[in-house]
């Protein structure tokens, strides 16, 4: 790895920065702006305003095929714990999911790119906002990311604490689960404690549904089938002597394939407005579709390890790792343009602080490791210049 000493040293400065000033989905304004104007420099075309303070550069480099390369530049709504010099400023945001990490790495390979210049084609670099919950990703692709800037392959890294800095993950299919929120409405009748033949009890229910819903993963799909049913909220209830009118439950379904993932909510919807009947208590859901599952596509996955297995050598890149249950908004991208997603690892002599944790900082030796990975790829997937 011979990266210019002045990059790696803007890459620590961009990166620092980005962490003192973390900034919520859809609210990145200073991140965009510094993003656009290092691209500006560095000779990019720049697009900006997609999902509102999406930044897109283009480095074109004569004909050829066209890849897309993305960061996200969210923060989470946690206060820092950590007592790092360059720690939040802004309390109740921070930078905990290392998206910091991923904006510099991308930046910095964008700045070294336009120097090189060793392909042909056109790669596009995307930053995207709100990756955590509000689906930044999707509002591109609705916006027209790919209409207007079509692409033959998308690729996103991840930072992954758990795996040792030098290490990469990749699979040749799922990454990430998909994400649905659902909240489910048991609706009764409110009587004395005392006299509970007069009404109609939806707090029996709700106790009945939440453990009948954990049938669903352990008897009702195949013990090889991925999925999980969390309940996760329950409020109902006033006073201690009178049964409630209503109960209402939240929580989440996580799945690692989309047959699966369809299978789950027809099973819950059964049970909700099923299971109650019998008790004179009414069930709804309401469904919010959150993330498909992260799934790569066999061709750019196989390209990510290759380069992978160059640069850090084959003992230390894993293919067909467990995927995770957690989600991811590129989910969304994987879907409309072939591509691949996967995780450096992020463990120095000391193991990180997991994701989205109060005193988790971004691991800044994996800087040169990420800006290198990107340029080997570009270098990799489009012909030689
Ligand atoms: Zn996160
Ligand atoms: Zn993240």
């Amino acid at each position: 790895m011979s990266l210019p000493a002045v990059l790696l040293g803007n890459a620590l400065t961009w990166r620092r920065q980005f962490h003192q000033h973390p900034e919520l989905g859809y609210q990145e304004l200073q991140t965009s702006e510094q993003v656009a104007d290092v691209l500006t420099q560095a000779g990019l075309q720049v697009f900006r305003g997609l999902a509102g303070t999406g930044v897109i550069g283009t480095l074109e480099n004569g004909p050829g095929p066209v890849i897309g390369l993305r960061a996200d530049m969210d923060a989470l709504p946690i206060t820092e714990k950590g007592d790092a010099q360059w720690k939040s400023t802004r309390p109740g945001v921070m930078h905990a999911c290392g998206h910091d990490g991923h904006t510099t790495i991308l930046l910095a390979a964008a700045c070294q790119l336009a120097e090189t210049r060793n392909f042909r084609g056109t790669v596009h670099f995307l930053f995207q906002p709100a990756e955590e919950n509000l689906g930044g990703a999707r509002k591109m692709v609705e916006e027209g990311l790919f209409t207007r800037f079509p692409m033959d392959a998308i690729y996103a890294m991840h930072n992954w604490p758990g795996m040792p800095v030098g290490s990469l993950a990749v699979n040749p299919g799922a990454m990430m689960a998909s994400l649905d929120s659902f909240e489910i409405t048991l609706h009764g009748k409110s009587c004395h404690a005392a006299m509970p033949e007069s009404g109609a009890d939806p707090m029996v229910v709700a106790a009945e549904l939440i453990l009948a819903l954990q049938t669903i993963p352990s008897r009702r799909l195949s013990p090889l089938a991925s999925a999980v049913v969390s309940v996760t909220q329950i409020s109902g209830g006033e006073a201690i002597n009178v049964i409630p009118e209503q109960i209402v439950l939240r929580g989440t379904v996580r799945c690692l394939q989309s047959d699966v993932r369809d299978r789950v909510r027809a099973l819950i919807e059964d049970f909700v407005t099923t299971l109650p009947r019998p008790f004179g208590v009414s069930g709804n859901i309401h469904w919010y579709p959150g993330y498909p599952v992260t799934a790569n596509h066999v061709a750019p996955a196989e390209q990510v390890r290759a380069v992978a297995c160059q640069l850090l050598g084959e003992s230390q890149v894993e293919w067909q790792v467990n995927p995770s249950m957690a989600s991811e908004d590129f989910a969304c991208m994987l879907e409309a343009c072939p591509g691949a997603y996967f995780w450096l690892g992020a463990d120095g002599a000391t193991p990180s602080a997991p994701l989205h944790n109060a005193r988790y900082d971004f691991n800044d030796a994996l800087l040169p490791i990420g800006i290198t990975f990107w340029q080997q790829l570009v270098e990799h997937v489009l012909p030689k210049g």
